[in-house]
């Protein structure tokens, strides 16, 4: 195909250029280009436009939706030359809109025009833009904005509540990773924690803290005679007992092991948590689970008390050192008893 002679193209760009910048910079002189018998198509759904008055219409609402200057990277343009009073120019550019959503910028959009020489001037016959951009548009819409913000909204509840979902399986996986599986009761992981919390608290305000070790007694014997399902339903039934003991603030009842269970006291005195400690152990002789093979027939536990002021000398090994021992000597001095201190 021959090339068109250099005035006739230099026309073909300066009718392509004037339309482009009017549009590009809202210039409402743009509809002073167009024809009488205007047919067109436009927006993101190739809404067809019959008439000049409804072009006129739609490019206001255009220029109104987005009053600020548009800018387009131009792709490629092709200018076909048709006849003496027709020419043709066919676009492909992204679109940037001045709006926070680039909806369109990575979008290949395309411009047909046809220039019809009507009376002596040049004019737009047709206009067909093409915005590959499958968002439907309300009301009056060029550009799919309301569509955009309602998808927007949608997309940041979906995200609202997947984060919601996520912080609430996260607080699970905490609580799980902190609870012992069996008698659902704190771990001993969390007890180290909050020992360790309270030890510090405990420095700070120059007070001592109080622990209380359990361990049942003649439980293998007992796991021996009933099996080892009923051991553990004991287990859960002693843990509840002794969950019910930790009433204050800090206070922590937790499996240490096995069937070895741990009571946080820190507003406590080594006196008081005496008696916790033997209201505890009244309590599991009130629940009275049979142990046929021991003298009192009774499953039952001891306990061993210590309370520690954090010092240079002191650490919170030391304070389970000392109410082991004092568990050790419950044991020896016969069971099913609370001792207290250091030996
Ligand atoms: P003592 O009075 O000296 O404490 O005697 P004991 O038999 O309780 O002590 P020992 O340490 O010899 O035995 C503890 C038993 O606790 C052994 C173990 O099988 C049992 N045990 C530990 N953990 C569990 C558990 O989760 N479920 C059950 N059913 N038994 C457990
Ligand atoms: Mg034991
Ligand atoms: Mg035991």
């Amino acid at each position: 195909m021959e090339s068109p002679p250099p005035d006739r193209l230099a026309l073909m760009r300066t009718l392509f250029e004037t339309y482009r910048q009017r549009y590009l910079n809202r210039d409402l002189r743009l509809l002073d280009d167009f024809s009488d018998n205007f047919t067109g198509y436009t927006g993101c759904g190739d809404f067809l436009v019959h008439d000049l008055a409804q072009w006129q219409a739609i490019t206001r609402t255009d220029f109104a939706q987005v009053p600020q200057p548009i800018h387009w990277e131009m792709l490629d343009l092709q200018l076909q030359d048709l006849a003496p009073d027709v020419v043709v120019a066919v676009a492909f550019f992204h679109i940037h809109l001045p709006l926070a959503a680039r909806f369109l910028a990575d979008e290949t959009a395309r411009l047909t025009l046809i220039f019809r020489c009507e009376a002596g001037v040049w004019k737009v016959a047709h206009s067909g833009i093409s915005l590959p951009y499958q968002v439907g548009t309300a009301g009056d819409e060029v550009y799919p904005l309301q569509s955009l913000a309602e998808r927007n909204q949608l997309l940041e509840s979906e995200v609202a509540a997947r984060t919601a979902e996520l912080e609430e399986a996260n607080r699970q996986l905490a609580a799980l990773s902190q609870t012992d599986g069996l008698t659902h009761i704190a771990n001993r992981r969390l007890f180290d924690t909050r020992l360790a919390e309270e030890w510090q608290r405990a420095c700070r305000h120059a007070q001592p803290l109080t622990l209380a070790m359990v361990d049942v007694d003649y439980f293998k014997h007992y796991n021996d005679s009933y099996g080892h399902l009923a051991g553990d339903q004991a287990l859960q039934a002693l843990a509840r007992l002794l969950a019910a003991h930790a009433r204050r603030s800090g206070e922590l009842a937790a499996r240490y092991g096995g069937e070895e269970f741990a009571l946080l006291l820190p507003g406590s005195s080594l006196k008081q948590a005496q008696a916790i400690g033997r209201d505890f152990l009244a309590d599991l002789d009130a629940l009275a689970l049979p142990h046929a093979g021991i003298p009192l027939g009774i499953l039952t536990a001891s306990v061993g008390v210590a309370s520690l002021v954090p010092g240079p000398d002191n650490t919170p090994a030391m304070l389970i050192e000392q109410a082991d021992a004092a568990l050790y000597r419950a044991k020896q001095r016969g069971r099913h008893r609370v001792e207290a201190g250091a030996a």
